[in-house]
């Protein structure tokens, strides 16, 4: 069984979470959030050739294991492994939206038919916070915490501050520590600067003739 708590981390998911490489040196996101991070960015592998980790079902299972979502591997099939990814990245659109981006609606119906089984239990406590529960360890417990992690972030506000990368082809998940809350990308050295000078070289060349 695993729990996730308001502002408490995960007693065993969390911990076991590295999301590895960041670009520009960027801090993770803080709390739980790390682990939500971690799954967007899934999407490359910055340890080898930028692939994608989640490529195959048993890589979507190893991925769950490693990352404490699973105590032990399960089967999946390829159509476990579209749900997935229509969660992430119907989630990579939320973000995307805290980046200035307008809502798909199509791709976030997708997510929520994705998450449309429970697997969540609340336990409640008079003197501390709710935990939230969930048996068994399977594919929709998993997809369940990491839709609370999000939820819980949407009620405390830290949710608006996770955005995706708006660099061509990028959408890296990184979380905006700014003080004003006005970064665009994951890493102005990177993206950033690759934005300008293509903005750059647009006003040079000036309207199309
Ligand atoms: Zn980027």
């Amino acid at each position: 069984m695993w729990t996730v708590c308001d502002r408490v981390e995960l007693t065993d998911a969390t911990s076991r979470v590295d999301g590895g490489p960041q670009p520009g040196n960027r801090r993770p996101a803080p709390g739980d959030l790390e682990l939500v991070q971690t799954f967007l960015n899934s999407r490359w592998d910055l340890t080898s050739r930028n692939e994608e980790e989640l490529a195959s079902p048993s890589a979507v299972s190893r991925w769950l294991v490693e990352h404490g979502l699973f105590d032990h591997r399960h089967a999946l099939t390829e159509s476990d492994r579209r749900r997935v990814l229509e969660v992430r990245e119907g989630l990579r659109t939320m973000l995307f939206v805290n980046n200035g981006a307008l809502e798909d609606p199509e791709v976030v119906a997708r997510l929520n038919r994705a998450l449309r089984v429970p697997r969540i239990y609340i336990q409640l406590a008079a003197a501390d916070t709710p935990e939230f529960n969930s048996e068994p360890r399977d594919l929709d417990g998993a997809l369940a915490l990491i839709a609370t992690i999000v939820a819980l972030s949407q009620l405390d506000g830290s949710w608006s501050r996770m955005k995706a990368c708006r660099g061509r082809e990028c959408g890296w998940a990184f979380y905006d520590y700014s003080r004003n809350q006005a970064s665009n990308w994951c890493a102005m050295s990177v993206c950033g600067s690759r934005a300008k000078v293509r903005a750059y070289r647009k006003r040079r060349r000036g309207p199309a003739t």
